[in-house]
């Protein structure tokens, strides 16, 4: 057999959330809600479906504008920033994969969380990193045991702020503490595809503008989460010029393609579906953690649209399937955490009530 690169060879294909057909088909159910891949629970702004039909009518023959240009310059206009200070891609996911393709060489060491966004390890590990893993301290980042963990040979530290899966949130002060001490020949990426779900005041603010205090910090953004756009694979990296023209060379030329960079441009005007999103997402947060002390299950304090949970009297597989079997699909994360996101209010209502009967019948 042809022998693929070894740094591939224990690496296992991303495994998605389960579909909601997949779950209907196998328990013959027919209302199946899926609460297990941080999706917006309220759809897409109705702007941007519009702006997106319209376009489609003229049909999709042409190559999309490869360099981005309006949703750069929409982008440059909102946060007061140049064209150059951003690189549009097709959703976060690819950002991660450029950063590492552009930066990371084998025996590289990279530094992250236990518990954290698991491409960070698929993308570093793809290019033979080393990769060192920081435990949590009560399900959040050990900023000082990243820190600690820094040598020379470290050349990248993954940060994401507010975290997913576990919902919790540094505050501004832990992170400027910690850049302050990390040496500038350290690429840090600031994840922060949760920031507009944020309901605490001590979270960092503007953390499109690290870069220019910490320029070797790359700020990572995402129109999937609180825009409801992940279908279309639109997210975006803003940093130094110097340092985003490196992910810039080795890109895909039509990376975004032209649905993506037209929802997105749309999707920052509708202030109105932004507000109804955060609204939805606190309400429903403060019914799940009613609920949730009512049933003695702890949680820790999410900044995010999800929740993390620990079940100690079943472990999570379990749950995961029992939930399955009344309509529900969740995450489970180790032995006995589970990961819901947080939905509609009748979906809300559904996971509780489905928690509540397995519950019961242990
Ligand atoms: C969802 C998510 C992203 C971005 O996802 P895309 O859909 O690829 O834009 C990035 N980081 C974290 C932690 C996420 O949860």
């Amino acid at each position: 057999m042809i022998k693929p690169r070894p740094e591939i060879v224990d690496i296992l294909p991303y495994v998605p959330g389960k579909p909601i057909e997949d779950v209907q088909r196998e328990y013959g159910l027919e209302h199946v809600i899926k609460l297990a891949s941080n999706e917006n629970p309220l759809g897409t702004s109705g702007k941007v479906k519009e702006a997106l039909i319209d376009y489609i009518k003229g049909g999709l023959n042409l190559y999309p504008d490869g360099n981005s240009t309006n949703l750069k310059e929409k982008l440059a206009q909102k946060y007061n920033l140049n064209t150059d200070n951003f690189l549009p891609t097709n959703g976060g996911d690819e950002a991660l994969s450029l950063i590492v393709q552009a930066y990371v060489n084998p025996t590289d060491e990279v530094i992250l969380s236990e518990l954290t966004f698991p491409r960070y390890t698929h993308t570093s590990t793809i290019m033979g990193a080393k990769l060192t893993y920081i435990p949590m301290k009560d399900l959040k980042y050990d900023l000082d045991g990243i820190y600690n963990a820094i040598n020379e040979n470290t050349k990248l530290i993954w940060l994401c702020n507010p975290n997913n899966p576990t919902g919790t949130m540094l505050s501004e002060k832990e992170i400027l503490d910690f850049l302050n001490k990390v040496p500038e020949d350290i690429l840090v990426v600031y994840d922060e595809a949760y920031i507009e779900f944020v309901d605490s005041p001590n979270a960092v603010k503007n953390a499109y503008l690290l870069f220019k205090e910490y320029p070797n910090v790359i700020t990572l953004k995402t129109f999937s989460k609180i825009h409801g756009l992940a279908g279309l694979r639109i997210g975006y990296l803003v940093g130094e010029p110097e340092i985003l023209n490196n992910m810039n060379k080795i890109r895909d030329p039509f990376n975004c393609n032209t649905l993506a960079q037209i929802a997105a441009i749309h999707a920052l005007d509708d202030d109105e579906f932004i507000k109804k999103v955060y609204d939805n997402n606190i309400k429903g947060k403060e019914y799940l953690y009613k609920n949730l002390n009512e049933l003695n299950i702890p949680y820790t304090d999410s900044q995010t649209n999800h929740i993390f949970i620990e079940t100690p009297t079943i472990d999570s597989k379990t749950l995961f399937e029992e939930m399955q079997k009344k309509g529900v699909i969740v995450r489970p994360f180790g032995e006995n955490y589970t990961r819901v996101s947080i939905g509609t209010e009748a979906e809300n209502i559904k996971f509780i009530e489905a928690l509540k009967e397995i519950l019961n019948n242990i």
